[in-house]
């Protein structure tokens, strides 16, 4: 348990996971796999945690730990030897292994800037000079999945049963139902791939129903997008500059990303606001914070507001509150300390949470929807606040 197992396809290693535990179940393999000729089946089953997919060339990695190539069998490398020829972080897994072949390591094939470069720029129809929501919504539900750990690839039918509703409810109020068009066209924008089906024209229904045709992100845009700073700020782009007068609370909920509208991860509760239909009830109390961050941070300022300086005034003393920059727990995971932390009062709350207002590098508090400067950020000089918070929530602003 806890071994790690890489896999191999086409000499090249391909996703690896970590090992949670190894069972014996010739019942559960028999469903899963079925049996060969001589009824015989895979009754070695492994459970596997922390999948992650990547391509990294196989070839000097086998030869240097002196496995045949190419690899046929299941392979058992000794800890130290994997450590030695095949460090596994991010930074180490497109590096080549020391003292090997001049053979190029396969470069990843997009970069971050790049990344955001395509999600601004999608090509959407124009109806009315209102720009489709197909792609945009569909690449939040893909987004939505890699959160949720789910399969990068779907096939058609799978696709088709889960965004064809939110093209339903979420596109443009009087365009049709199409969800082949951002099935086959998002490929454009070079973060999407489609898999079974190679045709000039857009396939029809059946044709993709009839290749089983599969399409999710590109390997490159999924590595990236798992990656916390960078999903929040695919998600802010993605919403602000695209689906501006949608519903973001309902919509990022169907997709399983609930809490990237607010600063705080908390979710928006039901209730008669707007006569909207009733969300999900909250079934999970919010992390528990450090009470001691939040009276040394409201002591520091003296319950003065860090926007605008006002201190509310109740009769025996004073009011403000501490807000975290990035959220405690989901889908955020900040941490609960002082340089996370912001003393505010409720209105300046309540705007920086929803995303109303943001603080930019050098402290200037801007209102997200004209960019304009309203205040400039008060400092305490015992208090070093973490940029890179600000940058997370700059992100959620969809401010890049
Ligand atoms: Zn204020």
């Amino acid at each position: 348990m806890g071994d790690e197992v890489l896999f191999y396809a086409g000499k090249k290693f391909v996703a690896k996971a970590t090992i949670l535990g190894l069972f014996r179940n010739r019942p559960l393999a028999t469903a899963v796999w079925g049996v060969d000729e001589a009824h015989k089946t895979w009754e070695h089953i492994m459970a596997l945690g922390d999948v992650a997919e990547f391509e990294m060339p196989a070839e000097n990695v086998l030869r240097a730990l002196r496995v045949p190539v190419p690899l046929r069998s299941l392979t058992l490398v000794r800890a130290e030897e994997r450590r030695r020829f095949l460090g596994m972080d991010d930074r180490v897994v497109r590096s080549r292994p020391e003292g090997n072949s001049s053979r190029p390591e396969q470069a990843p094939t997009l970069n971050r800037e790049e990344l955001f470069r395509s999600l601004s720029t999608l090509k959407t129809h124009t109806r009315e000079q209102r720009p489709s929501r197909h792609k945009p919504v569909t690449l939040l539900w893909a987004i939505g999945r890699l959160a949720a750990r789910q399969d990068r690839m779907v096939e058609w039918e799978t696709f088709r049963r889960e965004v064809a509703p939110l093209l339903q409810d979420f596109g443009l109020p009087d365009s049709k139902v199409t969800p082949e068009y951002p099935f086959w066209h998002l490929r454009t924008s070079g973060l999407w791939c489609v898999e079974g089906i190679d045709q000039p024209s857009t396939p029809t229904r059946s044709q993709l129903a009839a290749s089983r045709a599969r399409a999710g992100l590109t390997m490159d845009a999924a590595r990236l997008l798992r990656r916390s700073l960078a999903r929040a700020e695919a998600i802010g782009l993605l919403c602000s500059k695209y689906l501006g007068d949608v519903d973001r609370d309902e919509l990022l909920e169907r997709v399983g990303l609930a809490g990237y509208t607010r600063a705080s991860g908390e979710q928006p509760t039901s209730g008669p606001s707007g006569g909207m239909a009733p969300r999900r009830p909250v079934t999970s109390s919010p992390p528990a914070r450090d009470q001691r961050f939040v009276e040394q941070i409201k002591v520091m300022y003296g319950h003065e507001c860090q926007v605008c300086g006002s201190r509310v005034e109740t009769r025996y003393s004073h009011y403000s509150e501490a807000a975290h920059i990035r959220g405690l727990g989901r889908p955020h995971e900040g941490p609960d300390e002082l340089a996370n932390l912001l003393c505010l009062c409720p209105n300046h709350h309540v705007e920086f949470d929803r995303l109303a207002i943001y603080i930019d590098e050098d402290w200037s508090v801007r209102r997200n929807s004209t960019g304009a400067v309203e205040y400039q950020l008060k400092l305490h000089a015992d208090h070093a606040i973490e940029q890179e918070h600000l940058r997370y929530h700059r992100g959620l602003c969809g401010r890049i």
